[in-house]
């Protein structure tokens, strides 16, 4: 292990012995008390250093060896310290790449703020190169969010659609003005390969191998129908339910942007179970919809480009944290925003006991679970505090990346 402090978070002396890890209360840590040799010793935490090598300069600053290794147990615990050599061989091939490293070091500095273990947030940049995601609809929220997932190292982004590009379709990001009247998927995946940072590895997918082709870890639904949008038809999830494909709605109607709900097949709340959630609140919802679906789809709806925008990146940030192996916020909420405000709202989207997706059941057996367990254990470290009691960073329930397993 070469360890190295995050430098995605700012350090600051509270105190003469209390140092600030972080500025903001989401991610911030303080670490005390530390002397002033521990306080110089943190300075050499840099990634150029092995364990060895660091005790030997530790004990040359009065920072004997034992206390060393302390710190630094201490300090991987806390989420605080990374490994500049760790995250397995995934981790060093990327490594090798500078070019793409250097495209991508937001990314994975944001990745060290959401990863507790030394190494872990490279590997899961790596991680991301092996996934495959489908987006369905190109239209200006579709284009734009495909290609932010392919600029954020997925390594495989399809989109698929229909039609040609139409001059509304045109957006910053998404479809260009120099793709009008050429086929939309086909101007999609140009978009998504010109954000990619890189060429995704060869062994994520090779065109039309057919038989053994793995599925999508997401597929992504993000209609130019606005009426698709509202009201998701469960039909058409009908056989990525069956086949327990994880996908998340995302879309603009009427001013409207949505995202969500993530539907986890089986698990959390569906497009059938919003339908019969709205039926229960509202006996004219189906009528209504009803009604909607067999008018003439509108060529051009109310989304504009910044809220087009919005719902994209939101989409694609609820996306990439499923992805990457984090407990989806997304999942089970349908987050809204509307012109003029623009205030974000989740909308909870609940498992229906009517619908056949046996999210319902889950539900009931988890509460269950959770009423004759008693959790909740302290999950404080020893003299590592956050300096706000607000508390942003939820322990999760972390999944290896890209896999989910449905239990229908
Ligand atoms: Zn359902």
């Amino acid at each position: 292990m070469h360890p190295v402090v995050k430098p995605a978070l700012r350090r600051g002396w509270r105190d003469l012995n209390t140092v600030q890890f972080g500025m903001t209360p989401a991610h911030a840590l303080t670490l005390g008390p530390v002397d002033t040799a521990t306080g110089s010793f943190l300075e050499l935490l840099d990634g150029t250093r092995g364990l060895p090598l660091l005790r030997e300069e530790g004990s040359r600053m009065d920072v004997p060896a034992c206390q060393v290794d302390a710190l630094v147990g201490r300090l991987a615990r806390a989420g605080l310290v990374d490994d500049a050599r760790g995250g397995g061989p995934d981790a060093d091939a990327l490594r090798e790449k500078t070019d793409v490293i250097e495209r991508l070091r937001p990314d994975l500095a944001t990745l060290s703020l959401t990863t507790q273990e030394p190494g872990g947030a490279l590997a899961r940049l790596a991680a991301r190169r092996a996934l495959r995601v489908q987006v369905r609809g190109a239209g200006r929220v579709g284009a734009l969010l495909a290609s932010v997932l392919s600029g954020a190292g997925v390594g495989e982004v399809d989109v698929r659609d229909v039609g040609r590009v139409e001059p509304w379709d045109v957006a910053p990001g998404g479809l260009p003005a120099e793709s009008l009247g050429t086929r939309r998927d086909t101007a999609a995946r140009a978009a998504v390969r010109r954000a990619a940072p890189d060429r995704p590895p060869r062994h994520v997918h090779s065109p039309g191998s057919g038989a053994g082709e793995p599925g999508f870890s997401l597929v992504i639904l993000a209609p130019r129908d606005d009426v698709a949008v509202h009201a998701p038809d469960p039909f058409t999830a009908e056989p990525l339910m069956a086949a327990g494909t994880p996908h998340l709605y995302a879309g603009v109607v009427e001013g409207t942007g949505v995202v969500g709900p993530l539907v986890l097949p089986g698990e959390s709340g569906c497009a059938r179970c919003l339908h019969e959630d709205r039926t229960d609140r509202d006996p004219a919802w189906p009528r209504l919809v009803a009604q909607w679906r067999s008018g003439r789809a509108r060529r051009v709806g109310a989304c504009d480009v910044t809220l087009a925008t919005a719902v994209a990146g939101l989409a694609a940030a609820h996306a990439l944290t499923f992805l990457d192996g984090e407990s989806p916020s997304g999942a089970g909420a349908r987050w809204e925003v509307s012109v003029p405000g623009l205030n974000w709202r989740a909308r909870p989207v609940r498992p229906h006991p009517g619908c056949g997706c046996g999210a319902a059941r889950r539900a009931a057996e988890r509460a269950e679970r959770e009423d004759s367990s008693t959790d909740g254990e302290p999950r404080a470290t020893m003299a590592v505090q956050r300096p706000s009691t607000k508390r942003g960073r939820e322990p999760g329930a972390a999944r290896p990346t890209g896999t989910w397993r449905a239990h229908v």
